[in-house]
């Protein structure tokens, strides 16, 4: 796994900075944000060090998806599935032009309702 020594996001797969784990799997890793813009705000990243989405091998990017769908469920943001209803935001930044902050490529999943889920 490529790692960055100064990297946040790679301490925290490392388990140097501690985080609120939601899911893990061999190529990906969630958590909640630590300024969330909403309830249970988190965040999913590659277990590779890389600061924008073309820097990524394909198997990581590959399982990044499937996460944030995984997660829509755990968060039960999958119940209503009419247009009106609850939704969420997937947001991903590339570049301080475009609003990055961390240089270590991460998936937002920001969710628009009121959970019930007790996490955060
Ligand atoms: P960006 O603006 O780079 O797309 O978003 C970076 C996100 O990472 C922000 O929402 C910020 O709150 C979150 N973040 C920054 N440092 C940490 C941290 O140490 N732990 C956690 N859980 N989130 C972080
Ligand atoms: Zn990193």
């Amino acid at each position: 796994m490529a790692s960055s020594a100064l990297c946040i996001f790679c301490k925290i797969l490392k388990g140097e900075i501690p985080s609120f784990k939601l899911l893990e799997t061999k190529f990906s890793y969630s958590f909640l944000d630590i300024q969330p813009t909403a309830e249970a705000h988190c965040l999913v990243i590659p277990k590779c060090h890389g600061a924008k989405l073309h820097n990524i091998p394909d198997e990581y990017l590959a399982d990044i998806l499937p996460m944030v769908k995984k997660l829509t469920k755990v968060l039960q943001l999958d119940e209503n599935n009419t247009p009106e209803g609850e939704g969420y935001n997937i947001l991903q930044n590339n570049g301080r032009i475009a609003h990055q902050e961390v240089d270590h490529v991460h998936f937002h999943l920001i969710p628009k309702k009121d959970l019930k889920t007790g996490l955060g």
